[in-house]
């Protein structure tokens, strides 16, 4: 059976040339990089050799910056805990209402420990409402934290003017750009980021890695105490084969970025207005040109997701009904209820994310075979209005 991998957003494979690359950091050099010894040097310079491309890729002005964790979410945590839980007066934390679970989930942390959390709102596109942004830094802000793009419905956010409103105030903005990074120019000194997630897997790189990008002058409080690797904020011996893997796949997605988004956005248009004009009662959640170059994200009425999931599935397609980091949980996704769909709208989503193995005959496949499970679906839904005889 044909197979067509449409979930680039859940995992992505590691690029072959990425695999290559990491190969010599299992068994050949395998220094500890914090070693005196000629092993130990090597396995350094690997190190930092990696952190340079992971900075370029950012726009960071030093390498330094760069501090390597097990992922986007470690990164995340150090992020907000490393400022939040050292802030003695300030006790406000303000995100915006399509964050990331692993942005929501320790604010909530921080809420039990006695913080305000003011989450604020998106319109239909999921853009962050800048005025209420500006209304809501204060005094007591202890941090902003805004993702660059979202994961889910792929829309980009105005992240420079999120970093000029946070600048003015003088309050530090971290953002998730996990789902953007390597598919969009990032420049964390012209977006005036202060500290940034990001992770290996979302660009070809392997699993388990990730970066967060911290400026100049911030100081965080480590959430690992221990050897005191990476400048005493994330101690532990460096995963290096896997940071020798993120190195490689920043450094590849700089190079090929406009390359892979032409290619992207080659098969996402025609995907989605295929779709569209296909199945009547489709829409698309997101903005149609503001998004990630590999996203379309698609409602149907009177359906669930996961039955289009399973459906697609039975042939061969993986796709996704929202992100993988939630499925475990029923509750519509918190991302499609705050751009103001029901809880019906916001279970009949369809996310379908592109990478650069797809080809047009992926997308043809799903235009040939998707309307017709839909119509299936929608003849054995409760919720669709019945065809008159
Ligand atoms: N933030 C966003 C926007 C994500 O899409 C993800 C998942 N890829 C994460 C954070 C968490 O990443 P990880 O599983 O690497 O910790």
């Amino acid at each position: 059976m044909k197979t067509v991998y449409l979930d680039f957003a859940g995992a992505t494979p590691v690029d072959p040339r990425v695999r290559d690359g990491m190969e010599p950091f299992y068994s050949e050099i395998y220094g500890n990089p914090s070693s005196m010894h000629s092993f130990g040097r090597e396995a350094a310079e690997a190190l930092e050799s990696a952190r340079e491309k992971v900075a370029g890729l950012l726009s960071a002005p030093k390498s330094k910056n760069i501090v390597f964790t097990s992922g986007a979410t470690e990164a995340t945590n150090l992020a907000i805990k490393g400022i939040a839980g050292r802030s003695s007066n300030k006790k406000e934390i303000i995100i915006s209402a399509i964050e990331h679970i692993s942005v929501t989930n320790v604010c909530r942390y921080f809420q039990k420990q006695g913080f305000t959390i003011k989450t604020v709102g998106v319109d239909e596109y999921g853009f962050i409402d800048l005025e209420e942004l500006k209304k809501a830094v204060s005094k007591e802000t202890a941090l902003v934290s805004v993702m660059y793009a979202n994961n889910e419905i792929g829309t980009i956010q105005p992240v420079r003017e999120v970093g000029a409103i946070t600048e003015d105030a003088g309050v530090p903005f971290h953002c998730d750009a996990t789902a953007a990074v390597g598919k969009i120019p990032v420049n964390v000194v012209g977006d005036k980021i202060d500290m940034l997630t990001i992770s290996s897997n979302d660009m070809y790189g392997p699993k388990g890695v990730g970066a967060l990008y911290m400026r100049d002058g911030l100081r965080t409080e480590p959430l690992l105490h221990g050897g005191g690797q990476e400048r005493g904020i994330r101690s532990g011996t460096q995963n290096l084969p896997g940071i020798a893997g993120m190195g490689t796949a920043a450094e590849l997605a700089e190079k090929e970025m406009e390359k892979r988004a032409a290619h992207l956005i080659s098969l996402r248009d025609p995907l989605i207005k295929g779709i569209l004009d296909s199945v009547p009662e489709s829409y698309l959640n997101g903005h149609p040109k503001k998004r990630l170059p590999n996203n379309a994200h698609i409602r149907f009425s009177y359906i669930e997701g996961e039955s289009i999931i399973l459906s697609l599935d039975m042939i061969g397609v993986a796709a996704a009904s929202g992100s993988a980091c939630t499925s475990k949980t029923l509750e519509a996704s918190k991302c499609l209820t705050a751009i103001g769909l029901s809880h019906e709208e916001a279970h009949g989503s369809l996310q379908m994310t592109l990478g650069p193995s797809n080809a047009m005959e992926d997308v043809k496949y799903v235009l040939d075979n998707l309307p017709a499970i839909i119509k299936r679906l929608r003849a054995m839904s409760p919720l669709a209005p019945r065809e008159e005889n």
